[in-house]
């Protein structure tokens, strides 16, 4: 009898425990299937004359979670064109943010611009629960706020899968880390039938040979402590118009963005293979961002947003930065003002030199503009847009 009843006793706590995991992996899973589903609105400024997929320049992500928007701005006048890549590694928002200011705000006097907002857009829908991500953050704006999907570093296993022990570059072979074939900052020049990383970034290969494109910028992000932050990294091809954009905003704008040159070695690189397979002059601008390092505090929105993190500031003190740090952290709004600048100073570097390709824009802010109204500002309210203009991604 007394065996009978322990026994019972027993399977409740068992059957207690069953119902208090499966909960908390329902709860879980429900809270990442809607992170993965959630739609951001992007809207359409003046500029943009038309939006196809990444699937019409490589059909092989066509019906994936891989394939995702281009958007074309072009201007009343032929000249040069441009290729901009946001959400490479979709951890790195501040790059999301400042293609949306171009789409929204860009109006294109001269030239083309072609812009891949959420260029890994499965990464953009992943996230690394082991870190404690927060699975979305708000940009306050006029009208409220905008909600963004935090992203990760690498395309959702969901998507792409299982991983190899290594990943063999295509087409150098050079061994790189299992996780660098869902990385597409290492899948480049990538082909056609690849893994779907590779057909990504095939994708943007046959945009830029296609349509001819002049400039690549590829904005990412990058830790405080790692030495290549706070810069243009650019191959040979590219470094006079990088030297001339550094030189140009610091007398111009008063910010540091040095440049570093991309290493002929290390393959599947953006600035390095673009450069390698395509005609295009390719850069990859890094901004620091403090939210990636890793001796922080909690990995929240806040740290995501102000940059600002008392362990990192006591390592400034002891000189381990790579860049000046201090109470005020390294804010959202001066990252995407230096993308701002940085991007249109190529530009204008690129067509003084090629004045038969020149790319002309207007109306999008620089740095001192974004540091002053904040980014939301130059965000429109979708409740007041035309619906057309409207494009869910
Ligand atoms: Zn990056």
């Amino acid at each position: 009898m007394i065996k009978q009843m322990k026994m019972s006793r027993l399977w409740i706590i068992k059957l207690t425990l069953i119902v208090f995991l499966a909960a908390i992996i329902s709860l879980a899973g429900y809270q990442l299937y809607t992170h993965r589903h959630f739609q951001v609105p992007l809207i359409t400024g003046p500029g943009v004359t038309k939006v196809v997929k990444l699937s019409e320049y490589s059909p092989g992500i066509k019906g994936t979670m891989a394939d995702t928007n281009v958007f074309f701005l072009e201007g009343s006048e032929e000249g040069g064109k441009i290729l901009i890549l946001a959400n490479t590694h979709a951890n790195e928002p501040a790059a999301l943010l400042t293609a949306l200011l171009f789409i929204e705000n860009a109006v294109v006097d001269k030239g083309t611009m072609i812009i891949i907002p959420m260029f890994n857009n499965s990464a953009g829908r992943n996230t690394r629960p082991g870190d404690g991500y927060p699975l979305y953050f708000e940009i306050p704006t006029k009208w409220g706020s905008k909600k963004f999907r935090m992203g990760n570093r690498d395309a959702s296993p969901l998507d792409q899968w299982p991983d190899p022990d290594v990943y063999v570059h295509y087409p150098d072979k050079q061994l790189l880390s299992f996780l660098d074939v869902r990385n597409t900052n290492r899948t480049w020049p990538g082909r056609a039938k690849g893994p779907l990383m590779e057909r990504v970034t095939f994708g943007a290969m046959e945009i830029m040979r296609k349509e001819n494109v002049d400039i690549a910028i590829d904005i990412h992000g990058a830790e405080t402590m790692f030495p290549v932050t706070n810069c243009i990294v650019a191959p040979e091809k590219s470094m006079r118009i990088a030297v001339m954009t550094t030189l140009t905003v610091k007398s111009r704008e008063h910010f540091d963005s040095h440049v570093e040159p991309s290493p002929s070695g290390f393959r599947g690189l953006s600035h390095r293979e673009i450069g390698d397979y395509a005609d295009t002059f390719p850069f990859l601008l890094e901004a620091p961002i403090p939210f990636l390092d890793q001796p922080t505090g909690p990995k929240t929105v806040d740290l995501l947003l102000d940059g600002k993190d008392p362990f990192l500031l006591s390592l400034s003190k002891k000189g381990k930065l790579f860049v000046p740090y201090d109470e005020e952290g390294w804010s959202m709004e001066k990252r995407v003002g230096q993308h701002c600048s940085v991007t249109l100073e190529i530009m204008s570097q690129y067509s003084k030199k090629n004045p038969d390709r020149t790319i002309r824009i207007s109306s999008v802010p620089r740095y001192a503009d974004v540091l002053k109204n904040g980014v939301g500002y130059y965000y429109h309210d979708p409740n007041k847009t035309d619906k057309k203009n409207i494009i869910y991604n």
